[in-house]
């Protein structure tokens, strides 16, 4: 299937990672998809690079797999079969409707993603809070950066990704990058580290590999997985027991530290040595590096992020940050470095359980009011918060007061991504009803009742927030297939089989406006944000609100630096968190004695649903592996490429064995974005984050064995 082309060059944004680079895309007849990807250098996030995942984007467009007409499943063959839009929409609003009235609105579930925009994130919750009367959403960035949302807002009083832009990295003095790989995830990124260190700067990097971002790092940690707590925990105790705390700083711009400085004391460099497996020395002089410039930063990703503790693993580093005077500083700061193409957006107006648009909370009731207010409805309609995104999907299909019957499902696939993927697949089978949207047949696409096609980036207009909190306008470039609706219009469509007689906007600009309505005075402002805004600055960065009505005041400028003068505490300063190291969820044991840790490769994108469908991704990037050091290698049996069986306790996946030096001898590393044997989310372990409910997909107990045959 082919798309029609348009008729002029059109500036845009890729549509995968939370770069966000700009491109441009020109017609291009003969071109997959249509279009030619072409450089746009005047975006300054990326001045025209672009990985391989984006110079190929329009490939997946006319993917020969595209799905370009609705599936339904029919009782007669048990199959997907073709059908007509009314047909389906009529199937999944009686599907919904049916599970509503039998069991109660929250047996109904929606399950979203971060790579919606931020038009759609917005209509999603709306729809599932006011159609469909759930309080059962939430969505796949709550297995991206939760944690370092929770930590954030715990200590700052807000979440937004960085809260400076990329470009104060080279400018800074120092920066440690943990658990994070820009090399492989976002490459054009790289060079902000690159310049940091032809200005002179020094880059740490933490990584239980040695990554190709490692690579290029002054110093390189390489603790064992789920340690890194511990890790930030000894370089503040070496901070303080080396007199080099910012105290005027800290009494004036934070609170909390005595705690926070009893539990950092209580940790040994020797201590944190045995726990992390890293020499004191190599402890010692990363708190040089990191202290000896005027400013630093901490970024952290995943790694840290994507553990039981996630939220104070990242709590530990913002200590570090904040007992050293480097936050809401010019230059200084934490971050984090958000993986997924609008996790940052779509985690600020909706689709997350406990949340409502502009970053307000369902639990407070002038929050509710506000959004109940732009919604035209009263406060009391609203459901309250939600589970949590594992938390959902174990739900699904239980023949309990609790269970959740049916699920629609947009822009994800649990079946590859969620952990404990094999109960999660049994979990989805045993649903009464399950609808997806989605531009291919994922894995999760191939168990639904109906399956509605949907248009994807170039076919469409919306809005993005990259990871640094820029508000980005991603252009229609091409004309959809005929047989594809947008996500906006199938929610419009189903609003109003579902006796919704207010109307649901399926104008992505139209939405937007009511966005900025609904965020107005909230934490993630974007009142003073409009489309011809975004389009003639190239981004704008929230909180931008709008000025009083009837003063002629400028407008706002927008905010590319947080914190400079207050936190956005209550009382505007930062907030220490008392932590202390504690193991991960599951410890190596005699029958499973090595960690697994996981992760990406540069070619493949999240479950791969689209990017193994690129031939030239596919090329570079086949399959999964096991990395696994040579001394492990030899003590199993293996040799390069054999296939190694990773098995934990709740299953098993296999893939050929890569062997290197760049892995520790006690864990192997399996990347994510494949399904079938070499699906690791049937190993890794939902084990929870109390605070921000992540699952620690970033260390569970394993054991390594040569497999059969295939
Ligand atoms: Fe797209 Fe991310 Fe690659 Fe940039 S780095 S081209 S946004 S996938």
């Amino acid at each position: 299937m082919s798309s029609t082309a348009a008729t002029a060059a059109t500036d845009t944004h890729c549509p995968y990672c939370a770069l966000q680079c700009g491109m441009a895309l020109r017609p291009a007849p003969a071109a997959p998809g249509g279009l030619d990807v072409v450089e746009r250098t005047a975006f300054e996030v990326n001045r025209g690079a672009l990985c391989g995942k984006g110079r190929t984007a329009p490939h997946v467009l006319a993917a020969g797999t595209r799905l370009t007409g609705p599936l339904v499943r029919r009782e007669r063959s048990g199959e997907l079969e073709p059908a007509g839009w009314d047909e389906a929409l009529d199937r999944v609003a009686a599907g919904l409707r049916g599970v509503r009235e039998r069991y109660g609105p929250d047996a109904v579930g929606v399950f979203g993603g971060g790579g919606l925009t931020n038009e759609k994130a917005y209509t999603l919750g709306k729809f599932t809070r006011l159609v469909l009367g759930s309080s059962q959403i939430d969505y796949n960035g709550r297995f991206c950066m939760s944690s370092a949302a929770a930590a954030g807002t715990r200590a700052f009083g807000l979440d937004r990704g960085l809260p400076f832009p990329l470009a104060d990295i080279p400018r800074t003095g120092c920066v440690i990058l943990v658990g994070s790989n820009p090399a492989e995830t976002m490459p054009p990124a790289l060079r902000y580290f690159t310049e940091l260190r032809e200005n002179g700067g020094t880059l740490i990097v933490v990584d239980p590999r040695r990554t190709r971002t490692a690579e290029q790092a002054d110093l390189h940690l390489a603790p064992r997985p789920g340690t890194d707590l511990a890790l930030a925990l000894g370089l503040l105790h070496l901070v303080v027991a080396e007199g080099r705390t910012d105290e005027e700083y800290i009494a004036a711009r934070t609170t909390g530290w005595e705690e926070a400085r009893a539990a950092a004391m209580a940790h040994w460099p020797e201590l944190v040595e045995r726990v992390t497996g890293v020499p004191v020395p190599e402890l010692r002089a990363a708190v040089r590096m990191f202290c000896a410039p005027e400013a630093a930063m901490v970024l952290t990703a995943r790694g840290p992020e994507q553990q039981s503790k996630g939220t104070d693993t990242v709590g530990a580093w913002i200590n570090l940050c904040l007992a050293t005077g480097r936050a809401g500083r010019p230059l200084s700061g934490y971050g984090c470095l958000t993986g997924q193409g609008n996790g940052q957006g779509g985690r600020e107006h909706g689709q997350k359980a406990d949340q409502l648009p502009g970053y307000r909370m369902l639990a407070d009731a002038a929050d509710r009011e506000h959004v109940a207010r732009v919604w035209g409805v009263d406060p009391d309609v609203l459901p309250g918060p939600g589970r949590s995104a594992y938390e959902l999907l174990d739900a699904l299909g239980r023949d309990t007061p609790d269970g959740v019957r049916a699920l629609l499902l947009m822009a994800s696939n649990p079946v590859v991504s969620a952990p404990r993927a094999a109960h999660v697949e049994e979990r989805m089978r045993a649903l009464d009803f399950l609808a997806v949207c989605d531009v291919v047949l994922s894995e999760s696409a191939r168990l639904a009742d109906v399956v509605l096609p949907v248009t994807q980036w170039a076919e469409e207009t919306g809005t993005l927030t990259n990871l640094e909190g820029r508000v980005l306008l991603r252009r229609k470039a091409v004309e959809p297939p005929p047989g594809c609706r947008s996500d906006l219009a199938v929610l419009n469509a189903l609003a109003a089989r579902l006796g919704w007689e207010k109307g649901f906007p399926a104008d992505p600009e139209e939405v937007f406006e009511e966005l900025r309505r609904a965020s107005a005075g909230g934490r993630a402002d974007y009142s003073g944000i409009t489309y011809r805004r975004i389009a003639r600055e190239d981004g704008v960065f929230w909180p931008c609100p709008e000025p009083p009505a009837g003063e002629a005041a400028a407008p706002h400028p927008g905010t590319p630096r947080l914190f400079l003068d207050r936190f956005a505490t209550p009382d505007g300063r930062a907030r220490f968190a008392p932590v202390a190291h504690r193991p991960a969820a599951e410890e190596p044991s005699a029958e499973y004695p090595v960690l697994l840790t996981t992760g990406r490769v540069l070619a493949q994108y999240q479950s791969g649903a689209q990017t193994r469908r690129v031939d030239e991704l596919n090329a570079a990037a086949p399959g999964p592996f096991v990395q696994v050091h040579p001394r492990l290698a030899e003590r199993i049996g293996a040799a390069e490429g054999d296939r190694l069986a990773v098995v934990s306790r709740r299953g098993r996946a296999v893939a050929p064995a890569r062997i290197s030096r760049d892995i520790r001898p006690d864990t192997v590393f399996m990347p994510f974005h494949w399904p079938g044997e070499g699906r690791v989310n049937t190993v890794t372990n939902p084990a929870l984050d109390p605070a921000s409910r992540m699952p620690e997909f970033k260390v569970c107990a394993v054991r390594v064995e040569l497999a059969e045959e295939a």
